[in-house]
């Protein structure tokens, strides 16, 4: 301990990880586990996608690759974002990285001096505060609810803004709570992110998992909004890709150029195969994309009908992504227990079920689950989860 560094000693333990933890020790003792934590896609990687990197591979593809990604990667990534979201990226706009989270880890290495403020709206992914205090930044959290369908409005935005202020981060479509902002409320924060002149860190990695009527818009594509917008997402959702680890930066130059040559001291560069996988996934056919869509979007519809009726349980239908983010207040009150992660912890337990607790995010009432995860074994773990409330009611 008195070896560590002030920077690690921070660092806030990840409940997800202790759940999972205890997940694993269970199931090492022969119990039934059904883990909903899951934040992958439960598809194997495209055949195509497959091919193309065991391709790379044998052509000797192998070596070091520039910092920020190859030729043919920014050059697929830029075609994509143009596919995509009608944007105009060149070269030098553009930073391959190992994945979507070590794009923003670098980006916050980047842009933040020590004490400057990055509003992160409250639920958040994990790793967002985290990645701001390493870079010694210091997070600004924005608690958000149900009656904005957990979305930042302006004068919540507003009200959060100090002379500190360097950035807001948006996740849309959000882990944990998988809503989408539309255009009109992008637009009203836009014209707050202009007016206090600040950077949006849109993390845009759900951006191909959407339902029902709900659309992605990418703030970037805002009047006024390219030049103040650094984009991420990567392959891992979209493609089934969370192993190969690559992802992505796209913005302003001067940013990429920093972000690459951060990227040089610590990476080199991400994986060559990993890299020319990429290639094929985003300049490949897309049906796979949208065979994981339909099929994340047809278990949502069942999944979600089934959690709502399980007594104590609220939760907002979520557009995007494949979460569900649900208040278990009152269920964790019915079967005893007067907070949601010691409900967690027992319904772990007990029942044999794994969620995500909510303190994770940052809101102590609600529970995160994954239903990346076999249809059949969600509903079991629903069923398991609503026995146990009813029996200890
Ligand atoms: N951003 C969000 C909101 C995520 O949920 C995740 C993965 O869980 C990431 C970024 C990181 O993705 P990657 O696997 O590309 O690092």
């Amino acid at each position: 301990e008195h070896l560590l560094a002030q920077r690690v000693k921070q660092l806030t333990p990840s409940t997800t990880l202790a759940i999972t933890a205890k997940a694993k020790a269970l199931k090492a003792s022969g119990q039934d586990v059904i883990g909903l934590g899951a934040g992958e896609p439960d598809f194997n990687t495209p055949e195509r996608i497959i091919e193309a990197a065991c391709q790379a591979a044998r052509d000797g593809d192998t070596k070091y690759t520039p910092s920020g990604g190859t030729v043919e990667l920014k050059d697929a990534i830029i075609e994509k974002t143009k596919r995509d979201s009608n944007l105009t990226f060149t070269r030098a706009e553009v930073m391959v990285a190992s994945g979507a989270k070590h794009a923003l880890y670098t980006l916050f290495q980047a842009i933040l001096d020590e004490g400057d403020e990055v509003i992160i709206p409250v639920p958040y992914w994990v790793s967002y505060p985290e990645q701001v205090k390493l870079a010694d930044g210091v997070p600004v959290y924005v608690d958000t609810n149900e009656s904005t369908m957990f979305k930042l409005t302006p004068e919540l935005l507003e009200a959060a803004i100090t002379e500190r202020t360097k950035a807001v981060i948006l996740n849309s479509p959000s882990n944990p709570t998988g809503m989408i902002y539309t255009e009109a409320e992008l637009s009203a924060l836009a014209d707050v992110i202009k007016r206090h002149d600040l950077l949006v860190v849109s993390d845009e990695i759900y951006e191909k998992l959407v339902y029902g009527d709900a659309e992605f818009v990418s703030i970037a594509t805002l009047p006024g909004m390219l030049e103040r917008t650094i984009i991420i997402n990567g392959v891992s959702k979209s493609h089934a890709m969370t192993g190969w680890r690559i992802g992505y930066a796209v913005g302003d130059k001067t940013i990429i150029e920093a972000m690459t040559n951060l990227a040089s001291h610590s990476t080199s560069n991400p994986t060559s195969i990993a890299q020319a996988a990429a290639v094929e996934a985003y300049n490949g056919p897309q049906d796979d994309v949208e065979m994981m869509r339909v099929s994340f979007a047809e278990r949502l519809e069942i999944v979600y009908e089934r959690l709502i009726a399980i007594p104590g349980i609220t939760c907002l239908k979520p557009q995007g992504a494949f979460y569900l983010y649900a208040n278990a207040k009152e269920a964790a009150l019915m079967s005893g227990y007067d907070s949601v992660d010691a409900w967690c912890e027992a319904v772990l337990g007990e029942a044999f079920v794994a969620l995500v607790p909510g303190s994770g995010f940052g809101q102590d009432d609600y529970v995160r689950l994954s239903y990346a995860t076999e249809l059949k074994r969600v509903l079991e773990a629903l069923d398991r989860v609503e026995d146990f409330i009813t029996r200890k009611a």
